[in-house]
């Protein structure tokens, strides 16, 4: 049982959204942007609490506004353990996330 608006693992803390199944995080790129490597970095309390509800996991650049999205499969075979200072975390380099450039749709469209 939970109750609406808390969650035990704190993941309204840390900025995270779920949404029907859908890890939805609102990010900064050049302060939540892992550098080395270059990466999308979870939380491993909040992932762990939620693993079994996550299907996808999509992060938002706020900055460019790219779109990033992993599955979960992919996610937990890939991923990297870290621990930078803020907590462990899970950690998957750039190159392994789909990109939605915003603009490029309309582009490929007009080719
Ligand atoms: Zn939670």
């Amino acid at each position: 049982m939970s109750r609406r608006g808390s969650c035990p693992c704190g993941h309204e803390k840390f900025g995270y959204r779920l949404e029907g199944g859908v890890r939805n995080k609102l990010v900064v790129g050049s302060t939540h942007r892992l550098v080395r490597p270059p990466a999308w970095a979870v939380q491993k309390e909040v992932y762990d609490h939620h693993a079994h509800e996550i299907k996808l996991l999509r992060f938002s650049d706020v900055e460019t506004g790219v779109i990033y999205t992993v599955s979960r499969q992919k996610f937990e075979m890939l991923r990297l353990v870290l621990e930078r200072g803020y907590g462990v975390q899970y950690a998957l380099p750039l190159e392994h996330w789909r990109e939605e450039r915003p603009g490029v749709r309309q582009l490929e469209f007009a080719l």
